[in-house]
């Protein structure tokens, strides 16, 4: 990654950073005293993966929690979570994740009822694997305030029988108070579970991470995370409210990075033509003003700000907010991006062309969740229009919502081809060589990280990973089969030798 010199034979390592790169001879003429020599056997090396938009604590603390993601029917979510709720501390919340709707034999999703049938002595939380929308209990609804007189939030929806009573299915900003009080305990225990999280993430060779969503009490066992020394990789922390993931986080959130949901997840904001008018749906959270508006305070005290929006209408939102927003503060060009930019248009991808922030794009989606039909003249992860209109674009995995595997994103990227084998807008496809940067130099660039991670350059930290085969040289369909054998953080291997 480093242009200068593409491709080396060795390299040497003190201090925990990159002295040199180059020939064997020229590494081996700067041996000094006490100097291990690792022969790799013709491996190769790559710069560590940087997943700039990923989930860690989330990720992390979900082994407390009941995985749903291949339950067939709501009876077996219900048998996972009531077997779950037996080995549980009564104080606590039962929390499951990851369950998809149309995996389901009843092709809906479960209700409060059906959760009170597995655990009724205390709240439940189902969340989708979008982690954009959840079942509640009938005792989470309870804890959460949420009765039949509660109006929809802002940006959100409380799912209604025909009676008007709740279902239990909580849209968007109507899950945030839930969500939150689910892990409020569970959060004290996340030093347990970070060294063997971040391990995880270390055998797929990733070495850097930025955790798309921290709350400020998050934010603190972070701190407490690295005081113990149980993060093998590096975690940066993008702040939300202590109300959500989805509020704006206050103007008294600890660390440096920012994060506003321009639209939904799941039901994003979208615009497209139906009947001979152009129509829109999903949830949009701010105005092109209110946006600029915050954009602007957060620039003037020191802040970065990642936008998350995925439907066109959202991009479009995002990126007049942002055109308005530097008219007023010229400077913080460098200090915003948006992440997924999911559907696009022709016109967005000019105006982003213009604007040149950073695009953050998952291509985990495209292999995990497959084609989507869309109208009129919207793209779906256009990821080469938008590299060849020279938008800056880097990727990451959005774990858990999509595979945390960044060879699986190479794979995705390179071939689009989905986990069921289909092609997904094949003209999109981007060379292996502009895949890997986008999960290497380019994230260190979108993550502000770039000066110390993301190539394998002198004075660079000694971050990196050792592949059983060379990329650019396997087939594309062999992309899959590369398994990452050793994974080195700051000079020290932080995974077994295979
Ligand atoms: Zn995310």
């Amino acid at each position: 990654m480093d242009p200068s010199l593409p491709r080396a034979q060795a390299l040497a390592v003190k201090d925990g950073r990159i002295v040199e790169v180059g020939g064997d001879d020229e590494i081996l003429w700067l041996r000094e005293d006490g100097y291990e020599l690792h022969d790799l056997g013709g491996r190769t090396v790559l710069p560590g993966f940087i997943d700039p938009h990923n989930h860690f604590s989330i990720a992390a603390l979900d082994c407390f929690f009941v995985d749903c993601r291949d339950a067939h029917d709501i009876s077996d979510i219900q048998g996972r979570m009531r077997e779950a709720a037996a080995g549980v501390p009564a104080s606590e919340w039962v929390r499951g994740f990851c369950y998809d709707h149309r995996a389901l034999a009843e092709r809906r999703h479960p209700t409060r009822h059906d959760l009170d049938a597995a655990v009724s002595d205390r709240p439940a939380l189902l969340v989708h694997y979008s982690h954009h929308q959840a079942v509640a209990n009938s005792r989470a609804l309870a804890a959460a305030g949420i009765t039949r007189q509660t109006p929809d939030p802002p940006g959100g929806e409380i799912a209604r029988d025909r009676g008007g009573e709740p279902t239990g299915l909580l849209f968007e900003r109507a899950m945030g108070i839930p969500e939150a009080r689910s892990r409020e305990g569970w959060e004290s225990r996340f030093v347990e579970v970070a060294r063997a999280a971040s391990l995880r993430y270390a055998r797929h060779g990733i070495t850097a991470v930025q955790d798309a969503a921290v709350t400020p009490a998050m934010a603190r066992r972070y701190a407490e995370a690295r005081a113990t020394g149980a993060l093998a990789i590096h975690v940066g922390e993008m702040m939300v409210s202590p109300r959500g993931w989805f509020e704006a986080p206050d103007a008294a959130a600890p660390g440096e990075t920012l994060k506003l949901f321009v639209d939904g997840g799941y039901r994003c904001a979208l615009r497209y033509p139906r009947g001979g008018a152009m129509v829109t749906s999903g949830f949009l959270f701010y105005e092109r003003a209110a946006l600029a508006g915050r954009l602007v305070d957060a620039w003037r005290a020191g802040r970065r700000v990642t936008c998350h929006a995925i439907g066109n209408l959202g991009v479009e939102t995002a990126v007049g907010a942002i055109e308005d927003a530097l008219r007023a503060e010229p400077a913080g060009r460098a200090r915003v991006r948006i992440d997924h930019a999911i559907f696009l248009t022709r016109a967005l991808i000019a105006r982003l062309a213009d604007l040149g922030v950073w695009v953050v794009a998952q291509p985990s989606f495209l292999y995990d969740r497959g084609r989507h039909e869309v109208p009129g003249e919207i793209l779906v992860r256009p990821f080469r229009s938008v590299a060849e209109a020279g938008i800056p674009q880097a990727f990451s995995s959005d774990f858990p919502c999509g595979s945390l595997d960044p060879l699986v994103g190479v794979y995705a990227a390179v071939t689009r081809r989905t986990r069921t084998g289909e092609v997904a807008d094949g003209d999109q496809a981007l060379s292996v060589q502009a895949a890997l940067e986008a999960y290497t130099i380019d994230a260190a660039r979108a993550a502000g990280l770039a000066g110390e991670r993301g190539s394998l350059e002198p004075g660079k930290r000694a971050d990196f990973l050792v592949l059983s085969g060379d990329p650019l040289e396997c087939s594309d369909a062999a992309l899959l089969d590369l398994r990452v054998v050793e994974t080195w953080v700051g000079g020290e291997r932080v995974t077994n030798a295979p």
